[in-house]
């Protein structure tokens, strides 16, 4: 999963109608610009810290955060920006996208270890591998003459020891510098039996072992998991909540209808987009919102 995502990322960019898939940033700026209004007010009251960097992981095509930025700037917070990014082809996106400094590093260790962090992580612990187990025994892919298969099956148990190191990292270092991170993703909030791993191409499923590198290998997170290994790092949790209810407490429809008033003419394509993000049987329940915060630092809203 590891070598296939890799060698996925590198070689496309997978974002939007033309590509694979769409993510919430690309669906509508409100998105951004809430997440954007979000870390504005926490940092305003952690007492506005100087020297606040902007981070994000996975930032794909750089949506997000080019909307996020734009309101944080408005709001007289510029901080410089971090972007843990892996895909050479994505970092010339991201860079084309924003202004501002900019530095691309390739593991969360590499960040700045001397000023608060700002964090956005939206479908990026999804993309990280798994391991799936049936009866205590790890399930394997193997090669047989029909093509590449799993070597057993049966009830599957999950975990993800990328995905618990990334936490653990991002939380230590929350710790010692102080800040915040909004982990945004699809998956549970207990932890549960399931096979989650699904491919994604052109829109459409797709089975998980075609063509390896051609699509997106994703799974659902456990949550449960992310809130333990960062408390157990010394940070705090708020939430996870849903992500529609968590929209719309800081205000998405608010910004709708704004939007929707510049231009009218685009209004129905405003109200779809936030009714993508929200209802849920869209975006709005399967997606979740975890906070991870340092001590000293406060929760964000809406959770
Ligand atoms: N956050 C973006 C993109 C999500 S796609 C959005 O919401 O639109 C996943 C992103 O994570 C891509 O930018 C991909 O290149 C990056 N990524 C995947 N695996 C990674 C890894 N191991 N290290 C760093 N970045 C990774």
């Amino acid at each position: 999963m590891a070598a296939c995502n890799d060698y996925y990322y590198a070689t496309r960019d997978p974002l939007g109608s033309a590509g694979d898939f769409t993510t919430a940033p690309e669906i509508s700026q409100m998105f951004g610009e809430v997440v954007g209004a979000a870390l504005t007010d926490v940092w305003r009251r952690a007492g506005s810290p100087a020297h606040a960097a902007y981070v994000e992981l996975g930032p794909g095509r750089g949506t997000l955060a080019a909307d996020a930025l734009r309101v944080m700037r408005s709001a007289g917070l510029d901080p410089d920006i971090f972007l843990v990014e892996t895909s050479p082809t994505l970092r010339e996106v991201q860079a084309a996208a924003l202004n501002g400094t900019i530095t691309h590093v390739d593991m969360i260790d590499a960040l700045p270890g001397d000023r608060p962090l700002l964090v956005v992580a939206n479908e990026f612990l999804d993309a990280l591998p798994i391991r799936q187990h049936v009866d205590g025994a790890e399930r394997h892919v193997t090669l047989t003459p029909a093509g590449l298969a799993f070597d057993r099956d049966g009830t599957i148990l999950e975990t993800s020891p990328a995905r618990d190191e990334a936490v653990e990292a991002l939380s230590e270092g929350l710790v010692a510098v102080g800040g915040v991170a909004l982990v945004i993703d699809y998956g549970h909030a207990r932890t549960a039996p399931g096979d989650t791993l699904q491919a994604v191409r052109e829109h459409r499923f797709a089975p998980v072992l075609a063509d390896p590198g051609e699509a997106d290998l994703t799974s659902h997170v456990d949550f449960e998991r992310v809130a333990d290994i960062a408390r157990e790092a010394g940070a705090f949790v708020a939430g996870p909540v849903e992500q529609g209810p968590w929209l719309e407490r800081l205000g998405i429809q608010a910004r709708a209808r704004v939007l929707a008033n510049a231009s009218p003419e685009r209004a129905g394509d405003i109200e779809a987009a936030r009714a993508r993000l929200c209802r849920p049987d869209a975006m709005g329940s399967l997606f979740k919102v975890l906070a991870i915060h340092s001590p000293e630092w406060p929760s964000p809203a809406g959770l």
